[in-house]
């Protein structure tokens, strides 16, 4: 029992999705809806939070969510499914808007770590970011940061981004 638990501290396939431009939400469900179709199912979801936008702030507030997913991908593969997904809405919305809709960041898998040019799992702006520690504390208040061993709640007491991070939309 007190050894699942440890174990589960540091279980989970997190993904970060942000929009801000057009119907921000629409843009959120659509990324839902691709993700489901090309990587595997969406278990929970974080509220939707409104929150400014973090280092080049002269632009619209973004909406950010996080999903917790269960996939059979490994961590590579999957960001080439949400590469994909970004590339799919950015076409449809690049006609309309001319700009990217969607960003999508894999926050972590599990407790492993991967560091290459490509990609960096945990993703490394968690701990500096109140707009991704909010929803992961939301979700997984005791996960355990597999690098920084810390769990979301103390990242996030610890954490100095002074930048307005809302709830808007339970689900
Ligand atoms: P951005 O669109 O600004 O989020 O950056 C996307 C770039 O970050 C891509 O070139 C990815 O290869 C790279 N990247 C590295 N680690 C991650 C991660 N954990 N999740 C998403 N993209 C990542």
């Amino acid at each position: 029992m007190f050894l699942s638990l440890i174990i589960n501290m540091t279980k989970g396939i997190y993904l970060l999705l942000g929009s801000n431009l057009g119907d921000k939400k629409a843009n959120l469900e659509l990324a839902k809806t691709l993700i489901q179709q090309n990587t595997g199912h969406i278990k929970r979801q974080s509220s939707i939070y409104e929150t400014a936008a973090w280092g080049k702030t002269d632009q619209p507030s973004f909406f950010n969510q996080v999903v917790e997913m269960d996939t059979s991908l490994e961590p590579r593969q999957l960001l080439v499914f949400i590469q994909q997904t970004e590339k799919e809405m950015g076409r449809v919305r690049i006609e309309k808007w001319g700009q990217r809709l969607i960003d999508i960041d894999l926050l972590y898998y599990h407790d492993t770590m991967v560091s290459s040019t490509d990609l960096t799992v945990p993703h490394p702006g968690i701990p500096e970011r109140r707009f991704t520690l909010v929803p992961l504390v939301e979700l997984a208040p005791d996960f355990v940061h597999p690098v920084l061993k810390k769990s979301h709640t103390a990242l996030l007491k610890e954490c100095k981004d002074p930048l307005k991070v809302e709830r808007l939309l339970s689900y």
